[in-house]
């Protein structure tokens, strides 16, 4: 023993949990000390690499590690490593790092095992390596058992999406529990995506953008992926679809922000709304395009710009072919600001708005009443569905053939999802109803003066305001201004026609002397 030999040691762990269950690097490090001790060698560096995937051949200290016995070639530096699974955790790799450290100038050695060049030490070198590849696989393995029986159970176990976080609940341990406020703003914004209060996608993605504390991107955006995930995703009805375990619609144990039958309505929605070509001619620029009507044929008067001398201007103008009228402009800004009059008009004096409140009250407390009789009907259809499942399944069950099978399938989970929906009807059927106040006290308020709604409220709001004051729509004639007033019939009776005289209250079909 004349020469001593110059070794580094290279440790690496790759997950947190590896550096507390003592896979450590200390550990690691000790133990390639030991061995250089008993050998004699030199330990002149040790190279750490943590978190970094056993997977991959790129690692910073790997990397130096290389540089430094480049640096001392021609003479032969020993790499110490504890285990093989240290190097690299597939056989590719494996390989591959070996081949590049010997081509440095360096020799692998390990207190576990001898690494040689012979066949023998070969073959046990490589089964070493590919017994870490499988024992790597067999813990994915086990993670997605565990993963997939949760789900099973009810939890969800990935990322959690907007609105939810973990919490750890003694009798449920890891589960999605409400964020607020996100968790209020998506509830808002789906149910007024289903109610039509928001028309479209991108008129959700304006309500959430116009949330400060609404998670957005870096440019304070949200993303149109992003608002087709939260509209279509289950989990916010209280359900866990994961589509690639082929689980679909399993009640999930976490506090939902809407009812399925809520989810339901947007998920035809937007399949409607994908079969059916965008209608365009919904603008900021013309929101009465298609409720002001010609005053002599009566069809939907179209809008646009029309060139003038120098500039253009904006004017509807009715487009039917034979028509005394046709062609013949509007200007944009008499037919808004007759419109803005007749609004203004549509007030709900302070007395009348309390007296409406009572009627409204009692129609709501009656409906209350009637809802507690259908839950019988209700019950009677879920026991029919349940027989239906139980027959479907037999007979799943007794065939063989694929068609059948796809078809029965097919039928089963249609029959699974009325029984959600019927299960839900019971359930909210028994739960209270919500109280007037709760369901109505809003929309009262702005009826009290709609033009206010009107003036702040975005293409949406307005939309659903015009939906909801006029059954029809409006002539408008150039002359004598609008010609009708087909106000809705429940406006009519809160009262709400105000200073236009008593004779508003014939309502539709109106027409001036
Ligand atoms: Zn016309």
């Amino acid at each position: 023993m004349t020469h001593i030999r110059n070794a580094v040691i290279y440790c690496r762990v790759s997950s947190a949990r590896q550096l507390k269950e003592g896979h450590g690097l200390s550990s690691q490090e000790s133990r390639c000390r030991e061995y250089a001790k008993h050998k004699n060698y030199c330990v002149e560096a040790v190279f750490y690499d943590e978190g970094v995937s056993g997977g991959m051949v790129e690692r910073p200290a790997m990397l130096e590690l290389l540089d430094f016995i480049a640096d001392r070639k021609p003479e032969e530096t020993i790499v110490l490593i504890d285990d093989i699974s240290r190097l690299a955790r597939g056989l590719e790799a494996h390989l591959q790092l070996r081949t590049t450290i010997q081509q440095a100038g360096g020799k692998l050695e390990s207190p576990s095992i001898e690494f040689g060049t012979d066949s023998d030490s070969m073959l046990v070198e490589n089964l070493l390596a590919s017994v870490s590849q499988h024992q790597r696989e067999k813990n994915k393995e086990q993670v997605f058992n565990r993963m997939q029986a949760r789900v099973k159970s009810g939890y969800w176990c990935f990322c959690p999406v907007p609105g939810y976080k973990y919490d750890k609940l003694p009798e449920h341990g890891k589960i999605l529990v409400k964020q607020e406020p996100v968790a209020s703003i998506i509830r808002e914004g789906l149910e007024g995506f289903a109610s039509n209060r928001f028309e479209t996608q991108t008129d959700i993605k304006r309500f959430f953008e116009s949330f400060e504390a609404f998670p957005t991107d870096k440019k304070g955006r949200v993303s149109h992926q992003r608002v087709a995930d939260i509209l279509t995703k289950p989990l916010y009805a209280g359900y866990l679809s994961v589509p690639k375990w082929n689980i679909y619609m399993h009640p999930a144990k976490h506090e939902a922000l809407i009812s399925f039958a809520t989810h339901q309505a947007i998920i035809d929605k937007i399949e409607k709304a994908a079969r059916k070509p965008q209608q365009s001619f919904i603008s900021d620029e013309f929101t009465l395009r298609g409720h002001i009507s010609c005053s002599c044929c009566n069809q939907p008067m179209t809008a646009g710009m029309v060139k003038g001398r120098s500039k253009k201007y904006p004017y509807y103008w009715c487009s039917q072919k034979g028509c005394e009228k046709y062609g013949k402009v509007i200007k944009r800004e008499a037919i808004d600001r007759d419109f803005n009059e007749l609004l203004q008009s549509l007030r709900m004096p302070k007395d009348i708005f309390f007296l409406a409140q009572e009627a409204l009250k009692m129609l709501w407390e009656k409906k209350r009443s009637n809802s507690s009789m259908d839950l019988g009907i209700v019950n009677q259809e879920k026991t029919k569905i349940e027989q239906k499942l139980d027959k479907l399944v037999d007979r799943l069950l007794d065939t063989d053939s694929p068609t059948l099978i796809k078809t029965y399938e097919k039928s089963i989970k249609q029959l699974e999802k009325q029984k959600v929906l019927l299960d839900e009807k019971l359930k909210i059927g028994r739960k209270r109803q919500p109280s007037f106040e709760r369901a109505f006290k809003t929309a009262l308020v702005w009826l009290t003066n709609p033009a206010v709604l009107w003036d702040t409220g975005c293409l949406a709001d307005r939309k659903s305001l015009l939906k909801v004051l006029f059954t029809d729509n409006l002539r408008y004639d150039k002359e004598s201004g609008f010609l009708n007033r087909p106000i809705a019939q429940p406006i009519r009776l809160c009262g709400l026609v105000g200073d236009g005289g008593t004779k508003m209250v014939e309502g539709a079909g109106f027409e001036p002397a």
